[in-house]
């Protein structure tokens, strides 16, 4: 396999997602600075004073009351599970070079096989190809590269005994550095021509490509503000 410049740069290290996101509180402080990086706005009348309903993890806005859960809206929303078990195994699944199946899932996060399954496929959900047609276009496109397992679309199993499917992902970058779009799209390995032929598909012309490690936290960001959408 040749060496490029995707798949050699540094991803973000289990050391440092930990000191990032270790804790319940740093998780939760994250999804708040990204969902509102001007700080908190009402959804309901546009208000921008509140107060947090600590034992809930509500916020409430202080001109029409209305109650805002922290993961309203997100897959985190509807399950009992701790947000660190949500941030680790995004992080696992974005980060690994490699597919996680959901038994190591299930055993390097310390959770029933039944719920590591739930967990993968809610990720998959949102890594899903979106809407292929349109190309991403922004002054800064990023991108990485991740293996899926399992079966393909067609139903067939990917090949070698894994099941290991090649992704690129891509990342566009708007003002301020806010992830805009995100796209897993599948390619055929990792060499310059597939590169170069997904590049031409998936991004509008000469956009600034990068890889993604000047931000290497941005990925999960993406995968969570994606799923915030
Ligand atoms: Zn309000």
């Amino acid at each position: 396999m040749c060496k490029n410049k995707i798949q050699f740069q540094p991803g973000l290290s289990l050391q440092s997602f930990l000191s990032q996101f270790g804790t319940e509180d740093q998780c939760r402080n994250a999804l708040v600075r990204w969902r509102w990086p001007q700080g908190f706005v009402c959804p309901s009348c546009g208000h921008t004073k509140y107060c947090l309903l600590k034992t809930r993890d509500l916020f409430q806005c202080n001109r029409c009351r209305t109650q805002i859960s922290i993961t309203a809206g997100t897959i985190f929303a509807s399950t009992k599970l701790s947000l660190t078990t949500w941030f680790l195994s995004i992080y696992l699944i974005t980060q690994s070079k490699v597919s996680v199946s959901a038994l190591s899932l299930k055993r390097t996060i310390g959770v029933s096989y039944n719920t590591a399954l739930l967990i993968k496929h809610k990720i998959q959900q949102v890594m899903k190809e979106r809407d292929d047609s349109k190309p991403l276009d922004a002054a800064y496109i990023q991108v990485d590269d991740a293996y899926w397992g399992g079966k393909k679309r067609n139903g067939k199993r990917g090949r070698g005994a894994t099941g290991k499917i090649p992704f690129v992902a891509a990342v566009s970058i708007g003002d301020k550095g806010r992830p805009l779009a995100i796209r897993f799209s599948q390619v055929s390995a990792f060499s310059k021509k597939s590169i170069k032929a997904w590049a031409d598909k998936h991004l509008a012309p000469k956009r600034n490509v990068a890889p993604m490690a000047s931000n290497a936290s941005l990925l999960l960001k993406s995968v969570v503000m994606n799923i915030l959408q």
